[in-house]
C-alpha cells in the first residue's frame, strides 16, 4: 500500500503541473486542425488534446491517419514519451514512478502494467466507465473470452486489450521441391514426419553432394511446435472431463521429448536452433538448406516469391498437421496483452474512452485496419479492397499502415486486412487448415483472485523456467528423457505444480459456470 501512495500523491502534483503546460499546448492545437462540427463522430466539443505515452516507433501526432481522426472527433492525440529509451517496459517503470501519467498509456505489454499497477491507482478502471455510450467496447466486453482476459484480481478492468480474429496464425510448410526431388509426400503421421526429415538429411535434395541440409527448423528458439505431432501441448489444457492438467505432465509430452531428442542427435532439427534467432528462415532457406518449418501462413509462403531468383526450383507448401486427428495447436489468442490504458488522473478520461470506443466502432475499425478510403483502400462490393500501391509498393503492407498511423493503439483486427496479402500458396494453406477444421479449441484465459494470482505467479514462474532447462538438457542429450521422467515429475510438484493446478482448476471451474 505503501507504493499506492507514493504514486497516488506524486500523480497529483504531476497533474497540476501537467494541466498548466497542456492548457498552453491547446491553443497551439486549435490552430493546426479545425474540427469538424458537424461530425457525426464528435466526441469533444471543441478541439480537446489527449496525452499518450506510446514507445512506438511511429509517432501518432502528426500522421495522416490521426489528423483526420482528430478531424472527425476533435480529440488530438500529443504524444508526450520519448523514443530515445529504446526499452519500452524500462520507460514505462519510469513514466509510472514519475507519477506523471498521461491520458492514455500504450504498450505491448500493458496486461502486464495493469495489472500490476491498476490496483495500486495508476490507471483508470474502465469497468466504471463503460456505458451505453460507449456501445462498441461494451459490445467487446460481453465476450467472455475477452473480459475474462483482461479482468484484474480486484474485479476491475485497468486496460482494453486489441482483439484478434478469432482463427489460424500458423502452420506446417514443407520443400514441395524436395519432396517431389526424392519422390516423397508431405508426412501423415509422426514416422513419415521422422522418415522424411531423414531422407532430407541423407539424400541430398539441394544436389550440392553434401549433407548440409537442416531438415527442421524455427525462428523463435524454441521446438514447442514438434510437441504437437505427438498431440502434446507445452501449455496448460483440458481433458474431456473438464479436468485442467500443465501439458508438460502427461505421457505424450514425454513421448514428444523422446522422439525429439532422437532427431536431435540424428541431425534433424538445426543444431542452434535456441540460438540462430528471428532471421532462421530467411538464412536457412536462403542458403538453400532448410526443410520443414512450423510458421505464419502469410510470410512464410511469401519465401516462394523472394527466393524464386535465389534458389530455382524453391517451393514451400502447406501441409496437414502430421498427428492423429491432424489438430492444429496455435489458434490465435482473441485478446492479447497489448492495449491502452487511461491514466487515473486524466482529466479527459471521458474523452478517452470514448476515443477507445471510436476505434472499435465500424468506422473506426476500417481506419486502423485498412487506412483511408480513395488513399490505401477502396470499397468494391462494400468490401474495402487496398489498392495496388499497398499490397505491391517499395514497402509492406504492414509498414505502410503503421506510418499512416494505422494499426495503432487498439482495435479489432479484419482477417480480410490480412487476407489481401497473403499469396495464392498462403492463402491454400490457410484454407486447408480452416475448411478441414484441424483447428483445437484453446484453453481460455481465466482470472484470478489477488490471493490465487500471486501464488499462482510465484509457483508457474519456478516450474517454467525448471521445466524449460530440463526440456533443453533432453534435446541435447545430457539427461535422459525416460530415464528422468518421473523425477522431473516429482521435482515439479516440489515447485508447487499440485497447488497450481487447483488453483487453474478452480479458475477454469468458475469460468465455465459464467
Ligand atoms: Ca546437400
Amino acid at each position: 500500500m505503501k507504493r499506492a501512495k507514493k504514486i497516488i500523491s506524486i500523480a497529483m502534483a504531476a497533474v497540476m503541473m501537467s494541466v498548466m503546460v497542456s492548457s498552453c499546448g491547446n491553443k497551439d492545437a486549435d490552430n493546426a486542425i479545425q474540427g469538424n462540427s458537424n461530425s457525426e463522430y464528435l466526441i469533444a466539443p471543441e478541439m480537446t488534446e489527449l496525452t499518450l505515452f506510446s514507445m512506438n516507433d511511429t509517432r501518432l501526432d502528426d500522421t495522416e491517419m490521426w489528423q483526420k481522426i482528430a478531424e472527425m472527433t476533435n480529440i488530438k492525440i500529443k504524444t508526450v514519451s520519448s523514443s530515445a529509451n529504446s526499452d519500452a517496459d524500462t520507460a514505462m517503470n519510469v513514466m509510472l514512478m514519475s507519477g506523471d501519467i498521461p491520458d492514455l498509456i500504450f504498450s505491448t505489454n500493458m496486461k502486464k502494467f495493469a495489472t500490476e499497477y491498476g490496483p495500486d491507482g495508476a490507471f483508470v478502471p474502465i469497468d466504471e466507465l463503460i456505458s451505453d455510450e460507449t456501445p462498441n467496447l461494451k459490445k467487446q466486453l460481453e465476450r467472455k473470452e475477452i473480459s475474462s482476459f483482461i479482468t484484474n484480481y480486484d474485479g476491475h478492468i485497468y486496460y482494453m486489450c486489441g482483439v484478434n480474429p478469432d482463427t489460424i496464425s500458423s502452420g506446417w510448410f514443407i520443400r514441395q521441391d524436395w519432396l517431389d526431388k526424392l519422390n516423397l509426400k508431405a508426412p501423415e503421421t509422426p514416422e513419415e514426419f521422422y522418415q522424411v526429415m531423414k531422407a532430407f538429411k541423407e539424400q541430398d535434395p539441394n544436389g550440392n553432394g553434401q549433407k548440409d541440409e537442416i531438415p527442421y527448423l524455427n525462428r523463435f528458439g524454441t521446438v514447442d511446435d514438434l510437441t504437437f505431432i505427438f498431440n502434446a501441448t507445452p501449455e496448460w489444457s483440458v481433458d474431456e472431463n473438464g479436468k485442467v492438467y500443465y501439458g508438460p505432465t502427461r505421457p505424450e509430452f514425454k513421448t514428444a521429448y523422446e522422439n525429439m531428442a532422437k532427431w536431435y542427435k540424428e541431425g534433424l532439427i538445426d543444431t542452434e536452433i535456441y540460438t540462430r534467432g528471428a532471421k532462421s528462415r530467411d538464412k536457412l532457406f536462403g542458403d538453400n538448406v532448410g526443410g520443414i518449418v512450423h510458421d505464419w501462413f502469410a510470410s512464410t509462403a511469401q519465401f516462394n516469391d523472394i527466393l524464386a531468383e535465389d534458389v530455382p526450383n524453391f517451393k514451400l507448401t502447406a501441409f496437414a498437421p502430421p498427428n492423429v486427428g491432424h489438430k492444429e495447436y496455435t489458434r490465435r489468442d482473441v485478446a492479447i496483452t497489448q492495449g491502452c490504458a487511461i491514466g487515473a488522473n486524466s482529466k479527459n478520461k471521458e474523452y478517452a474512452i470514448k476515443l477507445l470506443d471510436f476505434l472499435f466502432s465500424e468506422t473506426g475499425s476500417r481506419l486502423m485496419n485498412f487506412g483511408i478510403e480513395g488513399e490505401q483502400y477502396d470499397l468494391v462490393d462494400g468490401k474495402p479492397v487496398f489498392k495496388d500501391s499497398v499490397i505491391h509498393g517499395d514497402k509492406t503492407a504492414i509498414q505502410i499502415l503503421t506510418e499512416l498511423g494505422a494499426c495503432a493503439l487498439v482495435y479489432e483486427q479484419d482477417f480480410a486486412y490480412e487476407e489481401q496479402w497473403m499469396t495464392e500458396e498462403a492463402k491454400k494453406g490457410a484454407d486447408l487448415y480452416i475448411d478441414n477444421g484441424y483447428l483445437a479449441p484453446k484453453f481460455p484465459a481465466l482470472s484470478y483472485s489477488e490471493d490465487e494470482y500471486k501464488k499462482f505467479n510465484e509457483i508457474m514462474t519456478n516450474v517454467d523456467t525448471f521445466r524449460s532447462e530440463r526440456c533443453q538438457q533432453w534435446i541435447f542429450g545430457s539427461a535422459d528423457v525416460t530415464a528422468t521422467f518421473d523425477s522431473y515429475l516429482e521435482e515439479l510438484n516440489k515447485l508447487g505444480l499440485e497447488e497450481a493446478t487447483k488453483i487453474q482448476q478452480a479458475a477454469y471451474d468458475r469460468y465455465m459456470s459464467e
